[in-house]
């Protein structure tokens, strides 16, 4: 697509000849390379939800649907949804310890997945807050002290801080030891750094983490100097017990004699942000009530940082998402301009997504708010991550089994071009948006090119697009997407027979039981399920889409970090009870792992 923002590229200069007749309807090097080059560039400082320059990438990619001539849905193409972008400090965090008041921010601060609440309680040292039991080395830091309704203060980090391998690093993180604390029965939590853990002593800096889960008590972070001015009359400071804890690997914990008086608050950062939305009407009678969606999403990383999604997340720089993915973006534009000068019998519709970087939730809103009945979406093709095909011109094509026809179609659809070669997997879920309309019943087809150095990293720039590549997976979507428009009988969606593959998600989010869980969820009183994979652990247990998992083993679980702590600590080969609510009730379910 040629257009205002394209004149100072490379192409300008045909731009401007271009220009005043509009965009070519063919799908060429040069318009991708545009789009891409407009998308990536510095000026839109990683397409993050909620700033302007996403705001101007909406407003790019929606003048481009108007020159193709497709309609605008929504409100002039834009479909508004809410997400959370950050935290804050609130204004009320306090601590109190004996008469001694301690001021926020210098002393100590909330941590992210603490509650807004309040607590005046005696206060129980335990350790690192430990308590488990595996491969013959138990511990636990709970044993014989009695935290319930109390401040439980606890060391961060283990013993073993600078071994990767180390048995100790499945529980040395903060929510963790959070979590054990308040299976224990505590209702607030202080953590604070022994000087082998950190010398300097810092403070840790809010970091939203993409759930809106807390953890259901107050959690502070304080200064070590804090901590020594309540253990005063134990005797010990700070580094004595880490010292001794770091020795003996065993546990010392011990009540202690001061009266604290805290209260965390956080608040959340909320934006607008929107999908893209434009259609190609069907000229068939009957079948343009029939919709093929094809989508890209069109939000990256911002700045980068942690928690973010980067791959480098101590660097703050722009997340350009060259690849990741202005390059699906500008083939679905393409793809669009070229289909609009055809009849088609069915309807198209076109979808820029946005915060699928955060967790998919453009996709989940706009299933949740179609502007169309869901039944009438007979098929999705998402394109995320196109823009990088190695030299073996491969494309990664999943959601190959969810259909009973899919198969044989793209079979049929290799001779499109013979120099590309195709790995497919049947798979419906996967980490990107597809994965929200498969679990609503819609056959899909994702396709990529795949990962790459570097994916997520600030250096995923137009340089390192292949865009002759580009092109040829543009070419063989166009024809998949015109397939799917003009087949006689649209496609017959089947869930997949994949057993419990294990997948490595994207943010790395295990899924031992086999589903799809909310992990941006908002209830913070238990994990919805979004999808069951067909075959694997939960579905053999019964376990349906919709079902809020409460309880693993009797240990309760708010949200997805709990529920992956949990996972955690399950092991192989032996069977775990699950509570989940349906329809409002509780049931148990065995799963098998
Ligand atoms: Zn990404």
């Amino acid at each position: 697509m040629l257009n205002k923002y394209s004149i100072l590229s490379m192409f300008g200069f045909v731009a401007i000849m271009l220009s005043s007749c509009g965009p070519n309807p063919e799908i060429t090097k040069e318009e991708l390379h545009d789009h891409i080059d407009y998308l990536s560039s510095d000026s839109l400082k990683g397409r993050f939800p909620g700033t302007p320059e996403m705001e101007l990438a909406a407003d790019y990619i929606r003048n481009t649907y108007t020159e193709a001539g497709l309609k605008l849905l929504a409100e002039q193409g834009l479909q508004e949804f809410e997400v959370t972008t950050d935290i804050s400090r609130g204004e009320n965090n306090n601590l109190k310890v004996g008469d001694t008041i301690y001021s926020a921010g210098k002393d100590f601060v909330p941590y992210s997945f603490t509650a807004n609440k309040e607590l005046n309680a005696e206060i129980v040292f335990a350790g690192y807050g430990f308590n488990f039991n595996k491969k013959g080395v138990k511990w636990n830091d709970f044993e014989g002290i009695d935290v319930k309704g109390k401040w439980v203060l606890m060391l961060t980090g283990d013993p073993e801080i600078d071994s990767a391998s180390s048995i100790y690093a499945a529980y040395s993180g903060d929510r963790e030891k959070t979590l054990t604390a308040t299976d224990a029965g505590a209702l607030g939590v202080l953590l604070v750094s022994g000087p082998v853990m950190d010398r300097r002593d810092k403070l840790i800096s809010l970091h939203f983490d993409k759930t809106q889960g807390n953890s259901g008590v107050p959690v502070l972070n304080i200064k070590r100097k804090v901590a020594n001015e309540i253990l005063k009359n134990s005797g010990f400071t700070v580094a004595d017990l880490e010292e001794k804890l770091n020795t003996s690997r065993q546990a010392n914990s011990f009540v202690i004699e001061a009266q604290v008086n805290g209260s965390a608050e956080v608040n959340q950062v909320k934006v607008n942000t929107h999908n893209v939305l434009g259609l190609i009407e069907g000229t068939d009678p009957v079948l343009k009530d029939e919709i093929i969606v094809i989508g890209a999403h069109y939000d990256h990383l911002g700045f980068g940082g942690p928690e973010s999604g980067s791959r480098m997340p101590d660097t703050i720089a722009i997340h350009n998402g060259a690849d990741d993915n202005a390059s699906g973006v500008a083939a679905i534009i393409e793809i669009a301009e070229k289909l609009a000068q055809q009849d088609n019998k069915r309807s198209l519709l076109v979808i820029a997504f946005s915060a699928e970087e955060m967790g998919l939730l453009g996709s989940k809103y706009f299933v949740n708010h179609p502007e169309f009945d869901v039944k009438q979406f007979k098929a999705m093709i998402n394109l995320d991550m196109v823009g990088r095909m190695k030299e073996d011109n491969g494309i990664l094509l999943a959601g190959v089994g969810t259909s009973i026809e899919g198969e044989a179609m793209l079979k049929e659809l290799e001779s499109v071009d013979t120099s590309l070669h195709f790995g497919y997997s049947p798979d419906g879920y996967g980490p990107s948006d597809h994965a929200a309309f498969y679990s609503e019943g819609v056959p899909v087809f994702f396709l990529s090119t795949g990962a790459h150095d570097e994916y997520h990293t600030p250096f995923d720039d137009i340089e390192k697009i292949n865009i002759e590549g580009e092109k040829k997976l543009s070419d063989y979507s166009f024809a998949l997407t015109d397939k799917l428009l003009n087949m006689e009988k649209s496609l017959t969606y089947q869930e997949n027979d994949m057993t419990d593959q294990r997948k490595r998600g994207r943010r790395g989010f295990s899924v031992t039981f086999g589903i799809m869980p909310d992990y941006a969820g908002a209830e913070n009183s238990g994990l919805r399920i979004d999808g069951v994979r067909n075959g694997g652990p939960a579905d053999k247990a019964g376990m349906k889409k919709g079902d809020i998992i409460t309880a693993i083993d009797g240990k309760e679980i708010k949200n997805i970090y709990d529920y992956m702590h949990r996972l955690n600590t399950l092991e192989k080969g032996k069977t775990a009870s699950v509570d989940i609510i349906r329809n409002k009730e509780k049931q148990i379910l065995l799963v098998q792992l």
